[in-house]
């Protein structure tokens, strides 16, 4: 086992992604901010867009616990899933100054679960503990050749495979060779530090899960109304843009449709109908327009806003892609 971890230290050593920011700091805040913002958003938009935005505006955990929650959800415009935006914002309400050292405290807190906690005890504690994220995964099951395994049982293998001597450069070793060498399709087995014992690099393929995302079309009908240079918006109450502002939904009248685009969002291949709309809701929230740049509005907001050139797009729109890369 010695060799095997020192191979894999040596390893880490020259090809790791050791400049990624959020390795480079003891902040714990930073540490779980990136965790989070890693989780369904590759790692290049999140070092280069949201990461240092965010930060930028919310510092602190104390300085993101008192930021109103939709100054935060509009921090998160653009990055989906933003459940995680909430979370984030009531961890900082609840720890206020400084996250828990231990997974048991972690794990109790909104939003994190059992990958999170460990990843931000090891690589910001240095506790000796696994930590296994899709990548990680992927690896442990071919080394020991675990065929169809639980998330348990890799879990389990896992835990004695930890270097307790370099517990957090073992496991970040792990994701970057999940990243970068033991790939779904086609891993690199000549180039990897643990190709002389791995047991399942003869067929590796056949440890890769292979879930296929199961994609669902939806129709979207919005309405459009401006009013002195404002836009009639409400609070979303759906899931998927829970607390976010929104366009009203319409029934559609074919002599009112505005426009059609595409968007995805996770699983889901909509089609966003825009519609003029004339009388509104009372309980609309009139936003100025010149201001949308601060308000809590997700993608598909200012693509419909774009598309009917109201607005310059403010952060670039690149498509969501439900797949974690580490
Ligand atoms: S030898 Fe191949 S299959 Fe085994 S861990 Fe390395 S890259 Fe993955």
């Amino acid at each position: 086992m010695k060799r095997v971890h020192q191979r894999l230290l040596d390893w880490y050593e020259t090809q790791g992604r050791h400049a990624l920011p959020w390795r480079n700091t003891d902040n714990m805040y930073h540490i779980y901010l990136s965790e989070i913002m890693l989780q369904q958003t590759q790692v290049n938009r999140v070092r280069d867009e949201y990461y240092p935005q965010f930060l930028e505006k919310f510092p602190s955990l104390e300085v993101l616990a008192q930021a109103p929650q939709e100054q935060v959800l509009s921090a998160w415009s653009g990055l989906g899933y933003y459940s995680r935006a909430r979370n984030l914002h009531k961890t900082a309400q609840i720890v206020q100054t400084e996250l828990p050292k231990t997974q048991e405290e972690l794990l109790k807190l909104p939003g994190i679960g059992r990958y999170t906690a460990s990843a931000i005890c090891s690589f910001g504690h240095e506790q000796a503990i696994p930590v296994v994220d899709t990548n990680i995964a992927r690896v442990i099951k071919r080394y020991f050749a675990l065929l169809e395994a639980k998330e348990s049982l890799v879990w389990e293998k896992a835990t004695p495979f930890v270097n307790a001597q370099a517990p957090r450069a073992h496991n970040l070793a792990l994701m970057d060779l999940g990243s970068l060498v033991c790939l779904p399709k086609n891993p690199k087995c000549t180039e990897c530090p643990l190709e002389a014992d791995c047991l399942g690099k003869e067929e590796a393929e056949l440890y890769t899960q292979r879930k296929k995302t199961v994609y669902e079309s939806l129709d979207l009908f919005y309405g459009i109304c401006i009013r002195n240079e404002k836009i009639a918006l409400e609070i979303s109450k759906e899931k998927m843009y829970k607390d976010m502002l929104v366009l009203p939904r319409v029934e559609p009248l074919e002599e009112d449709f505005l426009t059609v685009f595409k968007h995805s969002y996770t699983k889901y291949r909509l089609q966003v109908h825009l519609y003029k709309l004339e009388a509104v809701d009372e309980n609309v929230l009139w936003v100025d327009i010149d201001t949308l740049e601060d308000a809590p509005i997700s993608s598909l907001t200012k693509k419909a806003l774009i598309s009917l050139h109201l607005r310059a797009p403010l952060k670039p729109l690149v498509p969501l892609r439900g797949k974690k890369k580490r």
